[in-house]
């Protein structure tokens, strides 16, 4: 009973997308059967793969999201660190998982802020202060989306606020508009920062993290509650599918650091899912695992959704994200709430902000 307690805060699930106009047009054939809601078999083979959840090329995310992202969520607003990310070769609908397409496909970002917000309306009872950052990995490099200059950034960990990106733009938001105006300036940096856009986004690590910070109004200096929600656009895993191998890590200086970055989130969900192995995890080995520790050492919710592509053609690489999937489904974790008593936190600085976004609410 305990063990199934501690395994359900790790969730691993398989999206398949549908096929796109050009599969289409070439009649590409199908790689892979779904019999249920968490196997998926190999078309033309007999290997099935079973994980928490396995979503077919008809699930809408807002069905993906509600089954398996709500609950961070929820446990991110009681105080619990909370990760998601979409993982798998670019083209297979990572970011078309994680932000969405416009109003009629939202993605995990716009629902989970949809949720935030709806659930901060509901509970006065509670003040709530939410800080945003919107940062990228590019060639181990931290950079930050709200501000083009700022470029680089040293992680650095400190015992009270665990890992921070030094000098990081933190937005206060108090509205779901202000979240997606930061949201398209990010992208914007983005865009304008690339000479090639679409190679950049295949290469770069894209983390949207928000900050929530809560206390009870009823009780003067209560402890808060503070947790960090990190959403993760990773960059493609292709050419990060050679496990560990000299071979996977050469070509050009940046296909070896996406390699180091997605190998050593490989290697460290490897060493955690093996509990016979006492020697310490590899995290300090790359930006991604130094920034996304909080979220996978075992005092936080995870979610993994590994996107594939239905293409036959694209087999040896959906096979690759497959067996990574396998291997993070052995993780196990425990959850710790963070409670801070520290009066100097940030919440009792933005006092002013929180009363209005709580008058704005109930406007
Ligand atoms: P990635 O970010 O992994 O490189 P994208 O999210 O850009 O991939 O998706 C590649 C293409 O497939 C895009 O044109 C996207 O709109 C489309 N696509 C991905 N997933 C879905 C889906 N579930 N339903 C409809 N179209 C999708
Ligand atoms: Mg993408």
């Amino acid at each position: 009973m305990e063990e199934d307690h501690k395994e359900e805060h790790f969730t691993v699930a398989v999206r398949v997308r549908p096929f796109v106009a050009r599969e289409l047009e070439g009649a590409a054939q199908s790689g892979w059967e779904i019999p249920g809601p968490t196997s998926i078999k190999e078309a033309s083979g007999e290997r099935m793969f079973i994980y928490d959840n396995v979503f077919d090329q008809n699930t809408s995310t807002q069905i993906l999201y509600e089954e398996i992202c709500e609950k961070v969520i929820w446990k991110a607003l009681q105080g619990y660190n909370g990760c998601i990310f979409c993982y798998g070769q670019t083209g297979s609908g990572k970011t078309f998982t994680m932000q969405g397409s416009r109003k009629d496909n939202p993605g995990i970002v716009p629902l989970a802020i949809d949720t935030i917000f709806t659930y901060i309306q509901q509970t006065p009872d509670k003040s709530f202060l939410l800080r945003c950052s919107y940062l990228e990995v590019y060639n181990e490099c931290v950079n930050d989306l709200l501000n083009p200059n700022l470029l680089n950034l040293q992680i650095q960990e400190d015992k009270q606020s665990g890992v921070k990106v030094a000098g990081a733009t933190e937005t206060v938001c108090t509205s779901v508009n202000q979240v997606n105006s930061l949201l398209y300036m990010g992208e914007t940096h983005k865009q304008i920062a690339s000479t090639n856009f679409n190679m950049r986004s295949s290469r770069s690590h894209t983390i949207f993290r928000m900050i929530i910070e809560s206390k009870n109004r009823e009780y003067g200096n209560a402890d808060l509650n503070v947790a960090t929600l990190n959403l993760i656009d990773l960059a493609g895993s292709e050419g990060a599918n050679v496990h560990g191998t000299a071979a996977s890590i050469h070509r050009t200086r940046e296909m070896s650091f996406i390699n180091k970055s997605l190998l050593t989130l490989s290697t460290v969900i490897m060493r955690l899912s093996d509990k016979t192995n006492n020697a310490p995890i590899p995290y300090r080995d790359s930006k991604l695992t130094r920034l996304l520790q909080p979220s996978l050492d075992g005092e936080s919710k995870v979610v993994i959704i590994c996107n594939i592509s239905p293409s036959l053609d694209a087999y040896e690489e959906s096979l690759s994200t497959l067996k990574f999937a396998q291997r993070a489904k052995k993780i196990k974790q425990v959850i710790v709430k963070n409670e801070v008593i520290d009066s100097k936190a940030l919440i009792t600085k933005y006092e002013a902000e929180i009363k209005t976004l709580q008058e704005k609410l109930r406007e």
